[in-house]
């Protein structure tokens, strides 16, 4: 029985095609009859050749459980324990949709099980389709999934393999040309609630002017995501001749140091404030605007999906079943992250964890526990950018930008070319060490934004510093614990020390500290830093090479 709660999609003109295939108990996807290519979502024209000729396709309504969790939170609409799942149609597109007629439990539902498609009615007029496990021909105890093979256990996790951009050669003109000449947090960090995000983002843009030793007069830039860039100037009496409100996500603010280098490098700019502020605990001015995604209100919300804890976590499972990696290794990242927390002060968790306490918090969505999960905090951060002939004019250290680099993939999760690997992470990051001239061997610290404990695995793997599938282990041995090889995430990370919702300006921050030697959890010699982005779940990347010195 459907509860009356559940989401129903608005079908849009370009996709009424699908919503009406659903109403009639047929899964309808869209071929181009120029190239072949099947895809989904729905749009007028081909993605891959850009013809308009398109003929809609019943689909077979088969295909394989390619990865999921398990939603374990209140829902208005639903009963939780259910499964929030990614199939892999037989016919090549990935949808994200529930699984039903099925136990709700791990070991029931393995990577790789073939699953076949039923409607679920949601309104009068829309049906949405949802998953059930395909009745095993064998016998009938079987343990579902026994009957595959090692070829069915491993399902399509790839629906985009078109290759990578060309790396383009560097520049070394920009190596270092621009320096972070200012950078500071939030006199407060955590619990913040006398500051709306516009006084968030000044709140830190005072503190970084005062690093730099310059007023508001100085700067002629402003670059921010959350909020505008005009809001941020007018506030600080800032006529700036260059602004970027570039806002993909939590990235926003490497994207923001890259497009500044080159604004400063072109002469749009001399001087770059570069600001975030975000009441995310709080809520103080109510929740921030967000324009509405078509896409993901039709094929996404109507599954029971509540936020990042049950859609940046989707890929994790398919990424552990190809590579064999346990739930053990991927608490162990949490654990490594507190180890650096508790030498912290800002952190706002300090206490040492174990693997075990890590799997013993409370289920959030399996396989991730609390915490695995980022905290929910309120604060912000903002950088000074300037030409690095005048960055010895300044009070503190420069810190050079030797290589940036910025990717997207899909604005849906579930629509990532590869789950087991993020193509905007491979992306943004080769193309950053390629600018500054360095390979991973040379980097003495890593800031690799930790969403959830996932996330800087992905990382890890994208840009080279494990091989595919070897990062977890990598952690869990203790490579990037304090006294590793790789030190990384040393302020605690969105796990442990803050996360306003778009994290990767404390990284940044961390990774300015470390090059400036003012950590409270420094490391020795630190003269490379990487601080790596994501911004949506998955959907956009940016990595910043930032040096002690000057290339
Ligand atoms: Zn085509």
């Amino acid at each position: 029985m459907v509860e009356q709660q559940r989401f129903a999609p608005t079908p849009t003109p370009e996709t009424q095609h699908f919503w009406d295939g659903c109403r009639l108990g047929e899964l309808r996807l869209q071929r181009c009859e120029a190239c072949g290519h099947i895809r989904f979502p729905p749009q007028a024209f081909c993605p891959r050749c850009g013809s308009e000729a398109t003929e809609v396709v019943a689909a077979s309504g088969r295909g394989r459980l390619a990865s999921y969790v398990i939603a374990n939170r209140p829902l208005p609409g639903w009963h939780a324990p259910y499964v929030i799942a990614l199939v892999a149609l037989d016919e090549g597109p990935r949808l994200l949709t529930n699984l039903v007629d099925c136990e709700p439990r791990a070991a029931a539902l393995p990577v790789g099980m073939p699953v076949e498609v039923r409607f679920e009615e949601r309104s009068d007029s829309v049906s949405v389709p949802v998953f059930a496990p395909v009745e095993p021909d064998a016998e009938p105890d079987a343990e579902p999934g026994a009957e595959l093979d090692a070829d069915q256990a491993t399902p399509p996790f790839v629906v985009d393999d078109r290759p990578l951009p060309e790396v383009a050669p560097p520049r070394p003109r920009n190596r270092g040309a621009v320096a972070i000449v200012g950078a500071a947090e939030t006199t407060e960090l955590g619990t913040i609630p006398s500051l709306t995000p516009l006084g968030l983002h000044t709140d830190a843009a005072r503190n970084a002017l005062a690093d730099a030793g310059l007023t508001a007069a100085d700067i002629d830039g402003v670059a921010c995501a959350g909020v505008s860039p005009l809001e941020v100037a007018f506030r600080l009496g800032i006529t700036p001749t260059w602004v970027d409100g570039t806002a993909v996500g939590g990235c926003s603010f490497m994207l923001h140091v890259r497009h500044a280098v080159a604004a400063i490098e072109a002469g749009l700019a001399t001087t770059v404030l570069i600001t975030h502020g975000e009441s995310g605990r709080s809520g103080v001015g109510g929740p921030p605007g967000r324009r509405r995604n078509e896409l993901m209100e039709q094929f996404e919300l109507p599954y029971g999906v509540a936020g990042p804890p049950t859609l940046f976590t989707l890929p994790a499972l398919a990424w552990m079943h190809r590579y064999g990696i346990t739930e053990e290794q991927l608490a162990s990242v949490a654990v490594a992250q507190r180890a650096w927390a508790s030498r912290q002060p800002r952190a706002l968790r300090r206490d040492l964890l174990t693997v075990d306490e890590v799997l013993d918090s409370p289920m959030i969505a399996w396989p991730f526990r609390r915490h695995m999960c980022c905290l929910v905090t309120d604060g912000g951060g903002a950088l000074v950018l300037r030409a690095a002939e005048r960055a010895s004019d300044h009070p503190a250290p420069p810190v050079y930008i030797w290589g940036t680099g910025e990717g997207i993939d899909a604005p849906m999760v579930s629509q990532m070319a590869d789950l087991t690997s993020s193509r905007a992470f491979r992306v943004a990051g080769r193309r950053a060490l390629a600018e500054a001239g360095i390979s991973t061997d040379e980097v003495d610290h890593l800031m690799a934004y930790d969403a959830f404990a996932h996330t800087p695995c992905y990382a890890l793997e994208a840009l080279g510093f494990t091989g595919p599938g070897e990062s977890a282990a990598f952690v869990a041995e203790g490579h990037t614990a304090p006294g590793g090889s790789l030190p990384m995430n040393t302020n605690g990370g969105g796990l442990s020390y803050t996360h306003t919702g778009m994290y990767g300006m404390f990284a940044i921050q961390e990774s300015v500290r470390q090059l400036r030697g003012t950590s409270a959890a420094q490391v020795d010699g630190v003269d490379i830093s990487v601080a790596h982005g994501v911004g949506g779940m998955f959907a956009a990347s940016g990595t910043l090479v930032l040096g002690r010195s000057r290339p």
